[in-house]
């Protein structure tokens, strides 16, 4: 018995090799911290001995404030409506203030010595469980009560405990899911690395790791049975692994290789400025960002300007909109490091789970749904607001406006009309002011057939090829089951990106590639060939991007287009690409990177 029992136990800790997918460069050493929740996140934190009473204290002055909330939403009003939802307010009252609900969540804490976000987790999902195994799917349904309830717990007691401040610097954070606001505030700390269940090379979250150079891995399923907390992991965001309790002979083999080698060599040891092809021929690199800090290295290394500002970022906390003063200084910051070169701030690229905090709505289909363009165009509040500060800011400053998610003229006509709008009351108001020009986001498939007309409505296109693959090919790009669908180099995206920049030729107007692809050594030098003269990477790879183009010339990319332009599959062009670099210009390519996934 006492061998079988030690064999257990030394299968549990045996190292384990667990195949994932990579999404930002790098390896990351630490021991497992899980975030859960799905709008609030939070850490796991075991408390310090005889810190529970405080955690309670904590946790009940959360309760009192939800039963406070609960009682003032379930007063306001006297509709029909009304009535039935104040029904559904009157079981949250039972769940907070009658019920075990609250005593339960009390004792997990103190027994299980953990904060008070884990506990309401841990007691809820039991809960659930038991109400999943029901059968009668009118009491079946109720779940969904207890689900709100700790939902509005976890936000009660949110910002009590910042997530930074809760994660140690050599955390590797577990999560099935990263909200892009979560990973701005836990970088701060700079953990190891990222472990998520779902995610893709084109989710904001990644993109946002690839910034920081924060090594991640998603694909990675059953996390809470995989791992324990505070587990030993190798994430070898690389080849695409987790390694689970590793030994030491592979610790000291992945640290010679270099941990986290997405952040090593950051610092420019040679400065640039333009980037041009072997023969002759200019390609502006510009930064995407979120931040200030990183451009101010990439500018060093040849970036041209910031290509795409996602002033979403912004939003730290849903429901939470900054003010009109507030996205002003955001946006003279990030102006006055781009310089003279400009940023292009994008326009909130968000749903309405973002602006609406009451967590009624939720969308079947939130790609397809009101999001970006199209939330800002039904909820004008918001929208003047966002077009009155990037206008002020633009004061003196080289700042231009992108629209995300056109899908057609109208879109442009009618922001165009509110931009005209709030630029004649800036004036009126004798408010100081800037003259920013308007680009259109490429991203939707009817954009594509119309780009010829949307090029004669505004000043410049940016191609976003994370939201162009996913509608042209149906695939969600944040599911990491459908990962092999997403195909960046399917004939018919190379088709769409050959014809949106021929379109943007003829009408005489700039074109920046801004997705994802544009950082890929991999795409680069078909985007050449395919006529693209402006590319817009996330940071860390500009000095990459610059050299393998410096490499090449214009005729050699056009003619790599042409020598794939009969295939007929995704698979087929990448084989036929990969044999051409490794043929012609394995040299320009990062040592190793040919050689692993793209
Ligand atoms: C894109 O869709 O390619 C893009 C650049 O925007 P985002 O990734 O923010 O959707
Ligand atoms: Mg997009």
């Amino acid at each position: 018995m006492q061998g079988a029992h030690s064999t257990d136990q030394a299968l549990e800790t045996a190292e384990r090799h667990i195949p994932a997918i990579a999404l930002s460069r790098g390896i990351g050493i630490g021991r497992i911290a899980f975030l859960d929740g799905e709008r609030e996140q939070y850490v796991r934190i075991d408390l310090e001995p005889g810190q529970a009473d405080k955690e309670i204290l904590r946790f009940k002055t959360a309760v009192a404030a939800s039963i406070q909330e609960i009682a003032e939403l379930a007063a306001d009003g006297d509709t029909e409506e009304h009535r039935s939802v104040s029904g559904i307010f009157g079981v949250h009252l039972l769940i907070l203030k009658e019920s075990s609900f609250v005593e339960n969540i009390e004792t997990v804490i103190r027994e299980q010595n953990v904060n008070a976000e884990w506990a309401i987790k841990i007691v809820s999902n039991r809960y659930l469980k038991r109400q999943d195994a029901i059968a009668d799917e009118r009491f079946r349904e109720k779940y969904l009560d207890i689900a709100d309830v700790a939902a509005r717990l976890h936000t009660s007691l949110n910002g009590s405990q910042p997530i930074s401040q809760s994660t140690a610097a050599d955390a590797v954070i577990a999560v099935r899911e990263l909200r892009p606001s979560t990973i701005i505030e836990i970088a701060k700390s700079r953990p190891a690395a990222v472990i998520t269940e779902r995610g893709g090379w084109t989710s904001h979250a990644s993109i946002l790791a690839r910034e920081f150079a924060l090594p991640m891995v998603a694909g990675v399923h059953d996390l809470e049975r995989l791992f324990s907390h505070d587990d030993l992991v190798i994430v070898d965001g690389i080849s695409g692994q987790v390694i689970i309790h590793p030994s030491t002979d592979t610790i000291d083999k992945f640290r010679s290789a270099g941990v986290n080698t997405a952040a090593n060599g950051r610092e420019p040891k040679e400065r640039h400025n333009r980037t041009t092809t072997r023969d002759g021929t200019e390609i502006i690199i510009r930064a995407n960002v979120d931040l200030p800090d990183p451009y101010i290295t990439s500018r060093l290394l040849g970036a041209q300007g910031i290509g795409l500002y996602r002033s979403e970022s912004l939003i730290t906390k849903p429901g939470v909109i900054p003010t009109e003063e507030q996205q002003v200084a955001a946006y003279k910051q990030i102006a006055d490091v781009a310089g003279d070169s400009g940023v292009r701030i994008r326009t909130f690229d968000i749903g309405p789970e973002i602006i609406d905090y009451s967590g009624i709505s939720s969308e079947r289909n939130p790609s397809l749904g009101l999001r970006a363009i199209r939330l800002s165009l039904s909820n004008p509040g918001y929208f003047q607001t966002q077009i009155r500060a990037i206008l002020r800011a633009a004061a003196g400053r080289k700042i231009d406006i992108v629209l995300p998610m056109i899908s057609g003229v109208s879109e442009i006509v009618r922001s165009r009309k509110i931009i005209d709008t709030e630029s004649n009351r800036l004036q009126n108001d004798g408010i100081p002011m800037g003259d920013p020009k308007i680009g259109a986001m490429i991203e939707v498939p009817s954009a594509v057939f119309t780009a010829n007309e949307i090029a004669k409505n505004v000043d410049f296109l940016c191609l976003g090829t994370n939201d162009l693959v996913q509608y042209l090919l149906a695939v969600d790009r944040d599911n990491d089951a459908v990962a092999d669908w997403y195909q960046t180099l399917h004939p018919a995206v190379i088709r769409a990106i050959r014809d949106v920049i021929s379109e943007a030729e003829n009408a005489g107007i700039p074109i920046a590639v801004c997705g994802e692809m544009a950082g890929s050594q991999f795409y680069v030098p078909l985007l050449i060939g395919l006529g693209a003269r402006e590319l817009s990477v996330y940071t860390n790879v500009v000095d990459q991007i610059r050299r393998l183009t410096s490499g090449i010339t214009i005729q050699e990319t056009v003619g790599l287009v042409n020598s794939i332009s009969k295939l007929k599959t995704a698979e087929q062009i990448e084989k036929a690409l990969r044999e051409h670099y490794l043929q012609h210009w394995s040299s320009l390519f990062t040592p190793g990177f040919l050689a692993s996934e793209q």
